[in-house]
């Protein structure tokens, strides 16, 4: 289903990727795919996509600080399926001009400065790097993050204790000796705004620097829907009642290791809190002006979530409604 425009334009929500999974049972048509001359592989290790450039680059100086220069991926061809061979193959699909688009993952042990594409570019810190990357790679090495931070943590069976192999171009893996098959997971994260009137509520935790404010935000449980969630989760972190309307808006990507973060906007029975310490520093009302100049860069004390974060997209939804 085609994206809306909102959802589209959210860092890390894959665009122009064709996943192409009727390929992903076909051996004969992977090996031949990635090692033709149309192949795009990215490459990762240890969740840091390689990109261009000679070092790597700085992160933000603070969160919602003005992102670096736009660093693209290094896309390598066939031969990159020649740097390890302990590296995990991973096919993500077909870019818009029909080219296959693979990503492999790297071992720890792998050596930049000792390989052959030495000095063509750097591992980058996730963070840092997709603030610099199209919408394309974006959700390219999302994806490919996601499911190598996903083999990393399945190597042995949850049924029997045995070892479980790669099956599916990646995106399964079948214990050796039982022979039940995993496959790789999504956790749901409600990520919602609570409004009342002409006001919104934020969170702030303890960890967070000064003056930095978001939505709020918690695990879908087993057994709940989505809007459930997100009620109960404002309920427990602030006190604040929400019973009536949940909007559900868009959602976002978020391989860390294996978020979905969905966002939505929920009608606030009314405006007392109490906040849960052990979640929140503290959480307040703010007022449309307020929550638009924090938007803006240009509010005294605080400051809203960049770009980057869903919860920046959630909070423009509702100054955008009006
Ligand atoms: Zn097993």
């Amino acid at each position: 289903m085609p994206l809306s425009k909102a959802a589209a334009a959210i860092p890390l929500v894959p665009v122009g990727l064709d996943r192409a999974a009727h390929h992903r049972r076909d051996a004969a048509w992977l090996d031949a795919a990635f090692a033709s001359d149309k192949v795009q592989i990215l490459l990762m290790r240890e969740g840091s996509p390689l990109v261009e450039g000679s070092a790597p680059a700085a992160p933000p100086a603070r969160i919602g600080a003005a992102p670096g220069p736009m660093r693209p991926l290094l896309w390598l061809g066939a031969q990159a399926g020649m740097l390890s061979p302990k590296a995990t193959r991973l096919f993500l699909g077909e870019n818009d001009k029909g080219s296959p688009i693979f990503a492999l993952d790297l071992p720890a042990s792998f050596s930049l400065d000792a390989s052959p594409i030495a000095g063509l570019g750097v591992f980058q810190d996730f963070r840092a790097a997709a603030g610099g990357l199209s919408p394309f790679e974006g959700g390219a090495a999302a994806t490919a993050r996601a499911l190598f931070e996903w083999h990393h943590a399945h190597g042995f069976c949850a049924n029997c204790g045995e070892q479980t192999s790669i099956e599916e171009a990646g995106w399964k893996r079948k214990c050796v000796d039982c022979g039940r098959e995993h496959f790789p997971r999504t956790d749901p994260v409600a990520i919602m705004l609570a409004v009342r009137g002409d006001k919104c509520l934020l969170g702030r935790q303890a960890a967070w620097p000064k003056g930095f404010w978001s939505c709020l935000a918690g695990f879908v449980e087993p057994g709940e829907t989505l809007e459930q969630a997100a009620a109960r989760e404002v309920l427990e972190e602030s006190g604040v009642r929400c019973s009536g309307q949940a909007d559900y808006l868009f959602c976002q990507p978020w391989p860390f290791p294996s978020s979905l973060m969905v966002g939505l906007i929920l009608e606030a029975d009314g405006e007392e809190i109490t906040v849960d310490t052990s979640e929140l520093e503290t959480a307040r009302w703010f007022t449309r002006e307020e929550t638009a100049a924090m938007m803006a860069g240009t509010h005294p004390e605080a400051y809203a979530p960049p770009r980057f974060a869903i919860a920046h997209h959630v909070i423009k939804a509702w100054l955008d409604r009006g």
